[in-house]
């Protein structure tokens, strides 16, 4: 399908390209219809692509000139034109965490036939864990229950203070402790792998790796492989720790990989790095009792604002925390070993020739994360990478430089590593793919007042609306199932004469309690799939 204009020398090009490899292909020339500029809006919608020729084949939106000779030059607008939709998936995601699976759920809820593939390779230490990504397992979640453990610590401090007596000594249990966070997390687990199960979206436990053209391979945990095809492709696959390819890093330290599940107490320990991570954890070990040392190559926190940074540092330090500054550690020697074990290590001063030891039971890298781009045959399929980071670059449509391939959450090139941006990310990418409906449902079941006394029926009154989004969501429709309805149409069909938007109906101030004050709230779009149904009045 060729977006064109009739005397656009480049769609001419692009005409005589696919005339040229004998492709019959719809036209329509957007200066010769009357509705020309409200299609090309909509493309420029649904597509982010404003100008024309604006080319699309088998359902995959291929580009302008340039990107359609691109594709016709490695081999991709061939394979595109042969395949129709002979494939398994509509779309498989390759990483199940926080982006991957929020963009899987969404459009399995849009229709769409989807696969997770998602697996995780055992750190070096040799942990691994279940479905959900870092954020549950070894980021967010366990950071935010260990740093809630160590302000608990704090409150039994503070509560002497307010009265409490106690005579007993108060001691941390890290084994109890880290017991029941992994209780909590295979919780989450075992609910994501629900979620993905009550949506048909299929999950497969697989590592996966680009073989060719919309082709990937699956290779479970016991080395066997299947082979899955796709119409189009995302890449959810995050981020894991940095080594510091030292002598010993990889054999006796340990990363935040490891920590929030480490069978024992890492006692005495020396936390690498002065960011987010290193801080973080530095910050909850101490809080627990531990002699926690902090080796700082620079500065901290870099990109706060370091006055900022500076009063984080030393209000951690009053609070125990050691700071090493400028310094970086240059070999790892095992002094003993056990549970936890000594280690001997040997650092360099970054600004003469300083050297000093230190003897600790554990060293937590937390020096950055490396994006997990370089193993998974992106070569093989033409997707770029930045070679120096491993990030991928991508258009503000989330696509890559393959037009069926996206991606989204911390493999992005310039983007915030965090969850909720993973996810909202995930969500718009799996809208924009599979949701180009331009009309926008909210709807909402509701309970009359008048009803609850008299134990009537919850849920059975309904109301919804349905908006224009090309038109500053100017609502188009309007619908309600309930006592009074005609009265409550009539008032609502005056606005709509006046072009009442959903915006209006937010600014409206309800009237208490009616039927009608249920359009002032509405917020729950159809597509989104959520529950519409009322616990109460
Ligand atoms: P991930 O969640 O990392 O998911 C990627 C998944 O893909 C993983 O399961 C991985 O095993 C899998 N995978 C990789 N390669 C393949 C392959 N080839 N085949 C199949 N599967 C594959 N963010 C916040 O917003 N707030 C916080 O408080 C916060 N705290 C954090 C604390 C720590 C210690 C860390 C490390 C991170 C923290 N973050 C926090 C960041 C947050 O965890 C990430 O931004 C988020 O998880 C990124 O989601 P993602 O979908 O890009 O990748
Ligand atoms: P990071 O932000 O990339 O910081 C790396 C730290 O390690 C820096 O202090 C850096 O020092 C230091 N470092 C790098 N290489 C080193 C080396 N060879 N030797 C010694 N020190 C070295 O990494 P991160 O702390 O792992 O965080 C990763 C991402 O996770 C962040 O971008 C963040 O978005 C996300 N995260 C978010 C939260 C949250 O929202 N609360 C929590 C945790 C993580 P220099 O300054 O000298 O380079």
């Amino acid at each position: 399908m060729i977006f064109s204009k009739s005397y656009c020398p480049h769609s001419t090009r692009v005409k005589e390209l696919f005339s040229s490899l004998g492709v019959e292909c719809n036209v329509l020339e957007l200066d010769q219809v009357d509705d020309g500029a409200k299609i090309q809006e909509v493309l420029s919608e649904i597509t982010n692509q404003k100008t024309v020729p604006n080319v699309f084949v088998n359902k995959v939106h291929v580009g302008g000139c340039d990107q359609t000779f691109q594709a016709y030059q490695s081999g991709l607008l061939q394979k595109l034109l042969e395949e129709e939709s002979a494939y398994d998936y509509d779309l498989i995601i390759v990483g199940g965490g926080s982006g991957g699976l929020s963009c899987a759920k969404e459009a399995a809820i849009l229709g769409k036939k989807v696969m997770v593939l998602d697996f995780v390779v055992p750190s070096p230490q040799g942990t691994s864990w279940g479905l959900g990504g870092t954020c549950v397992n070894v980021g967010c979640i366990p950071k935010k229950l260990m740093h809630q453990a160590a302000l608990l610590g704090q409150a039994l401090c503070d509560s002497r203070k307010f009265g409490w007596e106690y005579d007993q000594q108060v001691k941390h249990n890290w084994e109890t402790m880290t017991k029941a966070i992994q209780n909590h997390i295979s919780s989450l687990n075992w609910g994501y792998r629900l979620s993905l199960r009550e949506k048909a979206v299929a999950y497969v436990n697989s590592y996966g790796e680009f073989v060719e053209h919309h082709k990937i391979k699956a290779t479970n945990k016991k080395g066997q492989e299947t082979y899955y095809t796709a119409a189009q492709f995302v890449i959810a696959t995050g981020e894991r720790p940095r080594y510091l390819g030292i002598q010993g890093d990889k054999e006796y330290c340990i990363t935040s990989d490891d920590l929030f599940s480490l069978p024992y107490c890492p006692g005495k320990t020396l936390v690498v790095g002065a960011s987010y991570v290193a801080l973080e954890c530095a910050g909850f070990l101490a809080g627990f009792g531990l002699d926690v040392t902090v080796m700082v190559r620079s500065i901290l926190l870099r990109g706060f604002d370091q006055e900022m940074a500076e009063k984080v540092g030393s209000y951690m330090e009053q609070h125990g925390v050691k700071f090493l500054r400028k310094f970086i550690p240059v070999m790892i020697q095992q002094l003993e070993k056990g549970s936890p074990g000594k280690l001997k290590v040997l650092a360099k001063s970054t600004e003469g020739t300083e050297t000093i030891e230190g003897v600790y039971n554990t060293v937590l890298l937390a020096i950055g994360r490396d994006s997990c781009t370089r193993k998974i045959g992106l070569e093989k399929i033409g997707v770029k990478i930045n070679e120096k980071s491993g990030k991928i670059p991508v258009n503000d449509v989330e696509q890559t430089s393959v037009p069926y391939v996206y991606a989204v959450g911390d493999i992005l090139e310039g983007r915030p590593e965090l969850t909720p941006v993973a996810i909202q990310s995930g969500k718009l990418l799996a809208r924009r793919l599979f949701g180009a409906s331009l009309e926008k449902i909210y709807h909402t079941l509701f309970w009359p007042l008048e009803w609850t006394v008299a134990g009537r029926e919850n849920n059975t009154c309904y109301a919804k609306i349905i908006c224009n989004k090309l038109d500053h969501d100017r609502v188009i429709g309007f619908h309600i199932l309930g006592p009074n309805a005609g009265e409550v149409t009539q008032g609502f069909a005056a606005a709509m004469k006046c072009g009442l938007t959903k915006q209006l109906l937010d600014d409206t101030i309800g009237i208490h309690p009616t039927c009608g004050e249920v359009f002032t709230t509405l917020e729950i779009t159809k597509s989104s799939g959520l529950d519409i149904t009322q616990k109460g009045c």
